[in-house]
């Protein structure tokens, strides 16, 4: 069987690439500039024109786009061709204010299949494969973006969407399913579920996990191959650039980015300059074949780094750092910057500790605080107030030396943390309603 699905765009070499990518850029700057109103405005205020684009480099000289042009543009003031011409509107959940629309022509979604597919053909999904898509199904991109990549490779899915735990198991067992693409929060919460039940997944057909859409550390990783017995492979993606497809984790464990169709940059935040290879900033990503509502610059607010060394799956494609969080996810806490990946990976080195947290932030007085909670098993928790106190203060310690500031840690009878189905919320900013 062949070994990539796209062998031409995954093993390109370089300079191709950069040609295909400077003409499929500056058909986008075109396309938006003749159709769109508000990247006409942006490309008169940074006084460049399409035409400006003639080198790769070119494209920092290009205003970014923010997820509030998108919000002020809702609900399709930021799309290339008539509502006739779609076939598909996604939406993402947009926690405050209006959401955030993903419209697709035809061509769209060919063309996001075609990522999917690659990414999954990479991760050993093969026509024979049962697979079980754990992801919401509905306006969020993530489910039926795996739909379309599975069924593009041909095999069988069940489409069991998130949720209802127990007949996701039960279904897993009866039809011997085995690939399982979900959140990794929810495929936590269904491993979970399998040991109350007494079941262990590691005995089940289970041979490949397809996770993403939210953060998770290499240490949840190993946690969930070990529980399901299975390899756990990662895919990126944003509603902004057509939902997972960006990029998906290779055999030897690299993000490759789909970047003949989105073109990857990481800036400094603070200077919104372009960073070299290897840097760690912000990803901003352009389209660089969307019809419907090509990207320019989209400032993702996800911190990671590019690299270019070559990768023993013999992918020639740029590669991305695993997300250690996004930039609007930063906790400022007494000066100090503050991760929830960072208080993750400490919890994750107790094994007294279950995997579940989340961080509070308050205010005592007009100081901001912090606080994690997090859980223990029964049997853990039964062994009292003296042993819990101990154990809260070897966390905190731990967690101070990472992050450098003390965090007062509670510990919590398990089942205290609600459980994630789909993306799960870490932190609790409850600094707002104080003021
Ligand atoms: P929303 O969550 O606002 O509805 P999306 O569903 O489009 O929007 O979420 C996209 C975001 O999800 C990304 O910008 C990133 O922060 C996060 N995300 C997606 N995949 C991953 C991943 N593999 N690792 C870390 N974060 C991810
Ligand atoms: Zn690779």
């Amino acid at each position: 069987m062949k070994k990539f699905w796209n062998e031409e765009f995954e093993t390109m070499s370089l300079g191709d690439m950069e040609r295909f990518q400077l003409e499929r850029l500056q058909q986008t700057l075109a396309r938006v500039q003749a159709k769109i109103a508000h990247y006409r405005s942006a490309f008169a205020a940074a006084g460049v024109t399409p035409a400006d684009l003639r080198a790769l480099p070119d494209l920092a000289r290009f205003p970014f786009t923010v997820k509030t042009a998108l919000r002020d543009n809702y609900p399709l003031g930021l799309c290339t061709v008539p509502p006739a011409e779609l076939v598909r509107i996604h939406a993402s959940s947009g926690t405050t204010g209006k959401p955030i629309t993903g419209p697709y022509t035809a061509a769209d979604m060919q063309q996001w299949g075609e990522c999917m597919a690659r990414g999954m053909w990479a991760q050993s999904v093969r026509p024979d494969d049962m697979a079980q898509n754990a992801y919401g199904l509905g306006l969020f991109t993530g489910g039926l973006g795996f739909q379309l990549g599975f069924e593009r490779i041909g095999c069988a899915v069940i489409p069991s969407s998130s949720g209802q735990t127990e007949r996701q198991l039960l279904l897993m067992e009866d039809l011997k399913t085995t690939v399982l693409a979900a959140t990794p929060t929810y495929a936590l919460t269904i491993a979970e579920r399998a040991s109350e039940l007494g079941k262990d997944m590691r005995r089940f057909a289970l041979r490949v996990g397809l996770f993403g859409a939210e953060p998770w550390t290499p240490k949840m990783k190993a946690l969930l191959e070990e529980r399901m017995g299975i390899v756990a492979h990662e895919h990126y993606g944003l509603t902004e650039l057509m939902g997972p497809g960006v990029g998906f984790s290779c055999e030897g464990g690299s993000l490759h980015i789909n970047e003949d169709h989105v073109y990857p940059e990481v800036i400094d935040p603070e200077t919104e300059q372009p960073l070299p290879l290897g840097e760690m900033g912000e990803l901003v990503l352009t389209s660089l074949q969307r019809e419907a509502m090509p990207m320019v610059r989209y400032r993702t607010r996800d911190i990671t780094c590019l690299r270019r060394d070559a990768c023993p799956c013999g992918r020639t494609s740029v590669t991305m750092e695993k997300i250690t969080g996004r930039s609007d996810d930063m906790m400022i806490v007494s000066g100090v910057n503050v991760f929830p990946s960072q208080i993750e990976s400490v919890l994750m080195e107790f094994a007294e500790i279950e995997p579940q947290y989340v961080i509070h932030l308050f205010k005592k007085g007009y100081i901001d605080a912090i606080r994690v909670d997090t859980e223990v098993k029964p049997a853990i928790y039964a062994q009292g107030d003296i042993f819990l106190a101990q154990l809260a203060a070897r966390v905190s310690d731990r967690v101070q030396q990472v992050v450098g500031i003390k965090v007062p840690v509670a510990i919590l009878p398990s089942g205290s943390i609600p459980r994630s189905v789909g993306k799960a919320k870490r932190i609790m900013d409850e600094r707002k309603e104080i003021h």
